[in-house]
């Protein structure tokens, strides 16, 4: 028996069952070296390769969205023109090119310092064996064939073997690599499979077909538990799952405190898909749309027509609000077609609203594609890092602007739009009393608010405890905060982490917060401490 511990939890969850082993095929490319004359029978074999795996794609992105970007990568010309380069000038034959220029692309994204960018690299991989698969003529494994309940334990585990689960008989999933905001991680969640990923080494530690046990939540595993283990594992599995049917059962009372407070839960999500996600969690629609993921996942700025789409959407879809934050790009978000001059102090530098109102043509396209979705939903606008009145007034006033030319241009808006403000920096908090009179609501961002009240990094691991948000001065701002938005009758929400934070709910309350927005998985414990409370 060994016992494993693993630091962060993809998606919470208690499984006892066999370990089912799911490995890929040796997909290791042919690096025999081609001569001139071989070109273009190499090309051909790829562009076959192509076409099958777009046909695949296609198929699945019936299914599922996520196929919708594959797609877009397969049927990328970079990537043709890549591997087609690399046949033709350096004598290297289809299957060795494929690989060769999958992994250079793949590793820009790897390179980035953002989470969420990096596990895109994972798609580009993803692609990368189909055509690999295609190219070698062999078959990938495939979960459609299980028969009984399991646990899979895989080195890495792509988009395009998850809508094969049947959650049924997929009862965990631990994976060696990835990370918790990878497309599995996202699929698993919402599937509610119990979901452990980036456990290192875990491949050579276990056998196929011997009984493992997972609690996600706390981020253990049991390899080769003993009986004692199994018993014990199987009655916290029994109790945790009375405990989700329990709190599903909540979903449909509305989120009023005993003393007659409604309390608005919304989701913070960062692209349409997560807004899907969130809705079975039944929320008052969505208290933070990260919309620099828009920008970051694309080769360019997004120009007004295709953010429109990505907004029009996600308005259609959201139950009661959808809060589209505007660029907060900086900091440690790049993007990977503009480069940010290096700064000593980058989150105390160039970012969110100051690139915006620096870089006001792009502004102004992502303002009149958020106006524009306005006409589709309760769509509502949000700065980001604001730190004083005329940064304020000045993004209001090119929202004007904006309003003024869709206007003539005879664009359908809503004239009243709300506009909001993030409360993430000391002096959004000394001036609130100020911006309230000029915001139609605040929303209080912790995760950048308390770093910059604690002057505590909030990506440095050495620090990590000190970076806490229920520091008497961060809790003594968040009070100002609200105070000062209810004088002059504003909605005060958050949507920092702290939101999400069960232990969090009771002291919130007590200050009168109104409105908490979190990642959906967290809706189900917070709306359960809301009821609860005395
Ligand atoms: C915050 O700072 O609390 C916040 C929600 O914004 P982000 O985490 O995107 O900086
Ligand atoms: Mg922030």
């Amino acid at each position: 028996m060994e016992r494993v511990i693993v630091e962060k939890t993809a998606s919470r969850g208690i499984a006892v069952e066999p370990v089912y082993l799911y490995l890929e095929p040796d997909l290791t490319p042919d690096t025999k070296a081609i001569d001139d004359g071989q070109a273009q029978a190499e090309i051909d074999l790829f562009r076959a390769a192509k076409n099958a795996v777009i046909a695949e794609l296609q198929e699945l992105a019936e299914k599922n969205e996520i196929f919708a970007a594959h797609l877009e990568i397969a049927g990328d010309f970079t990537l043709q023109d890549g591997v087609e380069g690399k046949i033709n000038g350096e004598q290297k034959n289809a299957q060795q090119a494929t690989s060769e220029v999958v992994e250079e692309f793949a590793a820009i994204f790897d390179a980035m310092d953002d989470d969420y960018m990096r596990e895109r690299a994972a798609d580009i991989k993803d692609i990368g064996k189909r055509l690999m698969a295609a190219l070698k003529g062999v078959k990938r494994p495939d979960l459609g064939g299980l028969t009984e309940p399991v646990v899979v334990v895989a080195r890495d585990m792509y988009p395009s073997d998850t809508v094969k689960i049947d959650p049924s008989l997929v009862k965990g999933i631990i994976t060696e690599e990835g990370g918790v905001t990878s497309h599995v991680s996202i699929i698993a969640k919402s599937m509610g499979i119990p979901t452990l990923v980036g456990v290192k080494g875990i491949l050579s530690k276990v056998t196929d077909g011997q009984v493992i046990c997972m609690d996600a939540g706390e981020g253990v595993i049991i390899v080769a538990p003993d009986e004692a283990a199994v018993k014990e594992y199987g009655e916290k599995k029994a109790a945790y799952e009375s405990e989700r049917a329990r709190l599903e059962s909540l979903r449909n009372t509305p989120a009023v405190t005993k003393d007659g407070k409604r309390i608005f839960l919304c989701a913070n999500v960062g692209n349409v898909q997560d807004i899907r996600n969130a809705l079975p969690m039944n929320t008052d629609g969505v208290g933070l749309f990260r919309s620099e993921f828009l920008y970051m996942q694309n080769t360019h700025f997004p120009t007004e027509e295709e953010q429109f789409a990505v907004y029009k959407e996600a308005a259609e879809l959201s139950p009661q609000e959808l809060t589209i934050r505007t660029l907060d790009i900086g900091g440690d978000k790049e993007l990977s077609y503009y480069e940010f001059e290096k700064e000593e102090n980058p989150f105390l530098g160039w970012r969110a609203i100051r690139i915006s109102l620096d870089m006001k043509d792009m502004f102004k396209e992502q303002l009149r594609a958020i106006l524009r979705a306005s006409a589709y939903g309760h769509v509502r606008i949000m700065f980001p890092m604001i730190i004083s009145m005329d940064e304020l007034l000045e993004a209001k006033a090119v929202v004007e602007e904006c309003k003024k030319e869709l206007e003539a241009e005879g664009k359908e808006f809503d004239k009243d739009i709300e506009i909001g403000m993030m409360i993430e920096t000391p002096a959004s908090v000394m001036l609130a009393d100020e911006f309230a009179k000029e915001a139609d609501f605040f929303s209080i961002g912790t995760n950048d608010l308390t770093q910059y009240i604690l002057a505590v990094d909030r990506g440095n691991k050495k620090i990590a405890k000190k970076y806490d948000y229920f520091s008497p001065a961060v809790l003594r701002a968040i009070g100002h905060v609200i105070e000062a938005g209810h004088k002059e009758g504003i909605k005060v929400g958050m949507c920092g982490e702290m939101a999400g934070d069960q232990k969090a709910v009771e002291i919130l309350l007590d200050l009168g917060l109104d409105e908490f927005s979190m990642s959906a998985g967290s809706i189900d414990y917070v709306r359960e401490q809301i009821l609860n409370r005395k």
